[in-house]
């Protein structure tokens, strides 16, 4: 059995709210057309339009003799209300009993939670914030997979695999940064001690504990350098692209290249 092609998708902005989807997708010559909409005070919202295509995702469609540019579309997250899962919408939970998105009990509806709002539990990660909080990490991770999955056109699997790898590597790489920056203070903090147990109350001493606190502070600076750039994925995997500036300008975006 071959497995069926995966649609490639995209999103058009601005397409006037009495414009149908039929109309859409007959227009662009898609395969699919659906409109986004948005619930703002029980009203709805018209937003952007999903087109789907088999083949490649064309730049630009005409819509009624109007010009749209095609951005890649990239799905978020979905979480159901009703058992705070992924990847479901509430109408189609199979769930036999509904979560509290705020405590996470299975006992009562968000409705009637008894629980303050400042000892939530995400029912997720455990956390302390509501099931519905973007920064959950099973938000963040599935929110990243879904990224990588669209642009670099592999599996979901795949990505959510390769998000996992990268958080792991990140935390260990904090670890080993934060156990440096102990060693480190340490040794500052011991050359101190012996400057001034040292030191007396001369001035050639009080030079040299000036001294002394220079090279710390040098030394501190040098540190918080090393590990900002071991940090800020910027400067290794996207230099930045200087355009259209003065040079004088450029040399600036030059020497802060790694934190832009
Ligand atoms: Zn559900
Ligand atoms: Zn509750
Ligand atoms: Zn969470």
């Amino acid at each position: 059995m071959t497995k069926p092609k995966r649609w490639s998708k995209g999103v058009i902005s601005g397409v006037p709210a009495d414009t149908t989807d039929d109309e859409v997708k007959g227009e662009t010559s898609a395969v699919m057309a659906r409109r986004i909409t948005r619930m703002v005070d029980c009203e709805i919202i018209p937003r952007s339009v999903i087109i789907a295509f088999e083949d490649e995702l064309p730049r630009v469609v005409f819509v009624h003799l109007r010009r749209y540019r095609v951005e890649l579309y990239v799905p978020k997250p979905i979480r159901c209300n009703k058992c705070q899962a992924f990847g479901h919408k509430t109408a189609s939970c199979e769930a036999a009993t509904a979560v509290c998105p705020r405590c996470s009990s299975k006992k009562h509806e968000y409705a009637s939670c008894p629980v303050d709002k400042k000892h939530a539990k995400c029912a997720k990660c455990g956390d302390n914030y509501n099931a519905a909080y973007r920064g959950c990490i099973k938000y963040k991770t599935i929110d990243r997979a879904l990224n990588i999955s669209v642009k670099q056109g592999i599996s979901y699997r795949d990505a959510v695999t390769q998000v996992k790898k990268t958080y792991t590597e990140e935390k260990t790489r904090s670890t080993s940064t934060s156990s440096d920056i102990t060693e480190q203070m340490e040794r500052v903090q011991g050359a101190k001690k012996a400057t001034v147990a040292n030191g007396t109350k001369t001035m050639k001493s009080m030079s040299v504990r000036k001294n002394a606190d220079r090279t710390n502070d040098k030394a501190r600076k040098r540190l918080r350098r090393k590990q900002h750039r071991r940090q800020c994925q910027r400067q290794t995997s996207q230099p930045l692209v200087i355009r259209h500036l003065h040079p004088r300008q450029a040399i600036r975006y030059e020497k802060i290249k790694c934190c832009v």
